[in-house]
């Protein structure tokens, strides 16, 4: 039995943000796929226009860091995405304590990752849930972006549906302020998140609570101070703050370079608009230096 003449369906994947995610046969390609199944809840009077012509600009991303998106279809009342498959996360990598990650292999992962956010942006298309989970890696050791543009079609994840809620040790201090006219930035501040996380090889902001978070991004970079970031004040939730001095970022990753630590410090810049885009971050000299990035094809990869 065929799913919308098409997909073989095979065992289930994982329960993910916005449904269950199952494996299947493009009987087309023969190819191994995942369906993402989305519920659709509010959208029930049918996916609206909005949501369908978004998915078209999606299906059209075509870049070697980003997952394809290469079917969309309604099926019994739920939305069904077909991407590529892929075998595993860097979040796996980054918790195998049997994978060594060298600097040139850190070096490889930003990089890739830096890519598919700079093609899409350069497309006007945001992630806004970017978390080691959602960077995929194939069995070529390519990482993808998975799930981009979601989050914006289908709103932020509802967390009643998911077990997990560790999308916030990713999110920008302008989203914790509530801003509402946010941008590539958020991508680029995360994506910061996951760089420090691959040096540490343990999540680096983790706050308990959106106000816990904040907190703990002051405590890593000083409390910012209006003259760095003079639109601050005006955020929806800004409140002052106790000021509280940065300690030395050296001293927070001492088996950094110091380009590592230059490019870190300017992805992690407070005034999104002052923080590096993810098109200067690869142009950075952090990715011209020694050691060059590991090709993905030799990259550790959980057994
Ligand atoms: P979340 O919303 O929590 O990020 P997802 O909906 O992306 O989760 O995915 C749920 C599960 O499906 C996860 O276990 C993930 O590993 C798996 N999965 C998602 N996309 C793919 C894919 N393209 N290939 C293989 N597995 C996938």
């Amino acid at each position: 039995k065929l799913v919308a003449d098409r997909y073989h369906k095979r065992e289930v994947l994982g329960e993910g943000t916005y449904g269950v995610v199952f494996k299947a046969i493009d009987t087309k390609t023969g190819k191994t796929v995942a369906i993402k199944k989305i519920r659709l809840g509010k959208y029930k009077e049918g996916v609206n226009f909005t949501a369908l012509r978004e998915i078209k600009i999606l299906k059209e991303l075509l870049d070697p860091n980003i997952i394809e998106l290469i079917d969309a279809f309604p099926h019994k009342g739920n939305l069904h995405l077909v991407f590529e498959f892929m075998e595993s996360d860097l979040e796996a990598v980054i918790r195998d304590r049997n994978i060594v990650l060298s600097l040139a292999d850190i070096k490889s992962y930003l990089q890739m990752t830096l890519k598919g956010l700079a093609y899409c942006h350069k497309k006007w298309v945001l992630h806004r849930d970017m978390k080691p989970n959602n960077l995929l890696i194939g069995s070529d050791g390519q990482l993808k972006l998975a799930d981009f543009g979601l989050a914006r079609i289908f709103g932020s994840p509802d967390r009643k549906f998911t077990h997990q809620v560790f999308a916030r040790w990713y999110r920008s201090p302008e989203l914790l302020f509530g801003t509402k006219q946010y941008g590539s930035g958020v991508d680029v501040w995360a994506a910061a998140c996951i760089f420090a996380e691959l040096l540490l090889r343990r999540p680096f902001l983790q706050g308990t609570s959106d106000i816990d978070q904040l907190g703990k991004i002051f405590a890593a970079f000083g409390t910012p101070k209006p003259s760095q970031w003079p639109d601050m004040v005006y955020l929806p939730d800004y409140v002052e703050y106790q000021y509280v001095p940065a300690p030395p970022l050296r001293s927070l990753f001492p088996m950094a370079s110091d380009d590592a630590l230059d490019l870190l410090s300017k992805m992690f810049t407070y005034d999104p608009k002052r923080r590096i885009s993810a098109q200067e971050a690869l142009e950075h000299r952090y990715f011209t230096s020694v050691p060059a990035p590991t090709k993905p094809a030799l990259l550790p990869r959980p057994a």
